[in-house]
């Protein structure tokens, strides 16, 4: 028995919540429930992150959540629930099938069957963003090695447990190659230890274009924070219907099992929804949590009523369907049919004792690390490179040289393009000039030489190399 949690949710979450409890608990799963109330009616009742304080316990105790979409309500601050609640559990990989359900359900791509695994903690999400200049906003694109690890391993261990053949890493290493280049290469230093899993990596533009094209071509595709965001997205929809597609959130201790589709308020308490969504999202938490059996019985009885033409309005359609249905007689077809299998469709068949193998992070023996200069980012609203240039020979030191200048990661300094187009961001990168290293003293001087020259110095990133290795891009031109 394993006690879980459960939120309803708002919209036609109860409704579809109802259906796929009916479902599992009739298909024998061995489960008990804790109920809790997030979204909405918390949100409207003045507390921002949508979910009480209490209920944070119950999750934290039980481990395995499953939950209904929430409506956000517009405007007034109100945090994402889903965002807080994979950062707070660490919740690190987000796992997404998308299969298509054709002749059923219409579809471009009969053949396609991917899953989609994305990293879901890190990148551009970790939301830290400043303004640093009148015309110029950052945003850290922040890329950790246990993160890679963590996900690029869950993903071959999951292409393992279900029997997948490949496991594609999409990155854009060619522009990015600090940050999506660790990505990259911490997918082939973990594919090594899979030799029976077939491995590649796309650039995820062309991969991307190729996965909306002939999706038939990709098994597991293992990708960062946003990439998966965007393509997990245009997966569902061109498997057939974002209403379908049900999504884990996995964590070292937790996991959070859900349909990806929102409360769809409209439809509310009208008995329409497609529960399938959140079927699909019980089915992982099932297999998740070790009742395999009960997860492969439903997901056939599923696969059996969606080809038995027994339909909700979303995807139902004249001359494929048979019948239309509501959310409650949809779900009542699918405890009618525990037991069957399809015929036409793929009938599945999990693993039965499939646990997925995830170690815990090994911290690795720290580099030697070398500061080998410094980048001062300055605000300067100037058009001339060569007159910044100027202004900084008198912030450098007798043991450092201004080497390089880029305006938006382009060098404009020396030998720039009068054609280049500059803001008012420049990154002025000094490096020793006597073959040796610097210190912290040696920045701390010339920042006080920035300061008596009235040079604005927004921020400053160390340049360093990490066993020798170089810990920073280069000018793009340099
Ligand atoms: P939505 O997914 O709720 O609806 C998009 C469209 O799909 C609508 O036409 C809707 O009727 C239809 N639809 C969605 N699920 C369906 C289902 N199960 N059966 C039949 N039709 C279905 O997206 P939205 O309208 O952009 O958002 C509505 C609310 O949901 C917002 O408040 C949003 O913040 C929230 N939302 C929550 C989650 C979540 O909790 N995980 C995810 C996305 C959106």
């Amino acid at each position: 028995m394993t006690r879980i949690t459960v939120a309803k949710g708002d919209g036609i979450g109860p409704e579809i919540m109802n259906a796929t409890l009916n479902i599992i608990k009739a298909a024998g799963a061995q489960i008990e429930i804790d109920e809790i109330e997030v979204g909405e009616k918390v949100y409207l009742s003045g507390n921002t992150s949508g979910i009480a304080a209490e209920s944070w316990d119950i999750i934290r105790r039980n481990k395995i959540f499953l939950k209904a979409p929430i409506t956000t309500p517009q405007g007034g601050g109100y945090k994402s629930l889903n965002v807080t609640t994979r950062k707070f559990l660490g919740l690190y990989s987000n796992v997404r099938p998308c299969i298509s359900l054709h002749p059923f359900v219409e579809t471009k791509h009969p053949g396609m069957d991917i899953v989609i695994i994305r990293e879901n903690e890190e990148d551009l999400y970790a939301g830290i963003e400043h303004q640093q200049t009148d015309e110029v906003i950052q945003c850290l694109k922040l890329i950790s090695r246990p993160g890679c690890e963590k996900i690029v391993r869950y993903a071959f261990e999951y292409a393992k447990v279900y029997g997948r053949k490949k496991v594609t890493c999409f990155t854009k290493d060619n522009i990015m190659k600090q940050t999506d280049g660790l990505f990259h290469q911490v997918f082939d230093e973990i594919a090594v230890e899979y030799p029976e899993i077939e491995n590649e990596h796309w650039i995820i533009d062309i991969g991307a274009a190729k996965m909306a094209d002939t999706p038939e071509i990709f098994d597991v595709i293992v990708t960062l924070n946003l990439y998966g965001d965007v393509l997990s997205d245009i997966a569902a929809q061109i498997a057939g219907s974002v209403g379908l597609a049900g999504s884990a959130n996995i964590g070292e201790e937790c996991a959070m099992f859900e349909a990806i589709h929102g409360s769809a308020p409209r439809r509310a308490g009208q008995n329409l929804a497609n529960p399938s969504g959140l079927i699909e999202g019980a089915v992982m938490m099932l297999n998740h949590i070790g009742q395999t059996d009960v997860a492969e019985k439903v997901q056939n009885a599923w696969l059996k009523t969606i080809e038995d033409g027994i339909h909700t309005y979303d995807i139902y359609k004249e001359g494929v369907s048979k019948q239309k249905v509501g959310t409650k007689e949809f779900s009542e077809a699918v405890i009618a049919n525990l037991g069957n299998n399809p015929t036409i469709l793929k009938q599945v068949s999990f693993a039965k004792d499939a646990v997925l193998k995830l170690p815990k992070y090994v911290k690795k023996p720290a580099a030697n690390k070398v500061l080998v200069g410094v980048d001062l980012f300055v605000h300067w609203n100037g058009t001339n490179p060569n007159e910044i240039a100027k202004k900084l020979e008198s912030v450098k030191l007798s043991n450092t040289d201004l080497t390089m200048i880029s305006n938006r990661g382009i060098k404009v300094w020396p030998e720039g393009f009068e054609e280049t187009f500059c803001t008012d961001h420049w990154r002025c990168r000094f490096k020793p000039n006597d073959g040796k290293t610097i210190d912290k003293g040696h920045i701390i001087a010339m920042l006080s030489n920035a300061v008596a020259a009235e040079v604005d110095v927004i921020k400053t990133e160390n340049l360093y190399e990490f066993d020798g290795k170089l810990g920073y891009s280069l000018g793009q031109g340099q």
